[in-house]
């Protein structure tokens, strides 16, 4: 695992709203009864806290055009970023109406498009490692290595700062104990810091583990999506996640060994969601095989 300081971007998730319902979501949108939209002070808060932080800072949901204040929160990056420091992350929702907005405040090589409507791929993420992988030694090995933290962000929610993007989904999603005070410099910390995260978090994470991608990519388009899950994550959910009471999930039963784990690892590209990199509608108009309009058939 990476310290917070080495990370290319840490997001401010202004919302885990979406109008897409992607099977194993990142941020579990689809479980969630009542999605989170931050606050303007937060907001504010969340960037001055990145003061000094090497890399950039995102605007991320969700779909953070789904927060109803989102001209403003713009307005706030505008405000307390550099223009080369900020990237945002959009899956389209109304990109017309919103496009010279983003535009006005984003490069376009820091505008990150994904509408779902090409093929794409999401591992599954809320299969317990403790549920699948009985060697403990292995399981903190794979979680030591796991390629969100090494490759992708932290970030911070309502609920405080994080040292790994899908650890805040989960902290919501299973009522975690939250993050660490969004403080000036709070990304500074070892990662010694978080280990209370990790505790309640990787352990009821799939990342590290090699399985195999499930999504067509369409985000619901096509029908209802299914989470796959272990055991005891279907025990926590299936109190509180809207999905599972939907019976839209499946569960994962298989145990992993060493040797599986060397096997299933040799075709096994997580973090290539999708074959091509997209900045607008027009980069992914080449590659799409349903249209943006599409009605999102996923209950
Ligand atoms: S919460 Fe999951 S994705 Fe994040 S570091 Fe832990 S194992 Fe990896």
């Amino acid at each position: 695992m990476r310290d917070l300081a080495e990370m290319h971007t840490i997001h401010v998730e202004v919302t885990n709203a979406c109008h897409l319902r992607c099977a194993n979501c990142t941020r579990h949108v689809g479980h969630h009864k009542k999605p989170f939209f931050m606050d303007l002070e937060t907001v504010e808060r969340a960037i001055d806290s990145l003061e000094g932080f090497p890399g950039r800072v995102g605007l991320m949901g969700g779909e953070p055009f789904m927060h109803p204040q989102i001209k403003e929160i713009i307005e706030i990056f505008a405000k307390k970023t550099e223009r080369r420091k900020r990237h945002i992350w959009t899956a389209g929702f109304k990109w017309e109406e919103n496009k010279d907005l983003i535009y006005e405040h984003f490069d376009e090589d820091y505008i990150t498009y994904n509408d779902h409507t090409a093929p794409g791929k999401h591992q599954p993420l809320l299969v317990a490692i403790d549920d699948v992988v009985e060697d403990k030694e292995l399981a903190d090995e794979l979680i030591n290595n796991c390629w969100v933290q090494e490759q992708w962000s932290a970030s911070i929610t309502p609920k405080g700062g994080f040292f790994c993007e899908v650890a805040a989904s989960l902290d919501y999603l299973l009522d975690g104990p939250g993050g660490v005070p969004i403080e000036k410099g709070w990304w500074k910390q070892s990662l010694d810091a978080f280990k209370n995260q990790m505790a309640t978090s990787c352990r009821k994470c799939s990342a590290p583990i090699p399985l195999p991608h499930e999504s067509d990519g369409f985000g619901g388009r096509t029908g209802p999506t299914k989470d796959t899950i272990s055991k005891s994550n279907y025990e926590i959910l299936k109190e509180r996640s809207l999905k599972v009471q939907k019976g839209n999930y499946k569960i994962l039963n298989t145990k992993f060994t060493n040797e599986d784990i060397i096997k299933n690892s040799f075709s096994w590209t997580p973090s290539r969601y999708r074959d091509f990199i997209s900045h607008s509608s027009e980069d992914s108009s080449k590659h799409r095989l349903l249209s943006p309009e599409t009605k999102i058939k996923a209950r």
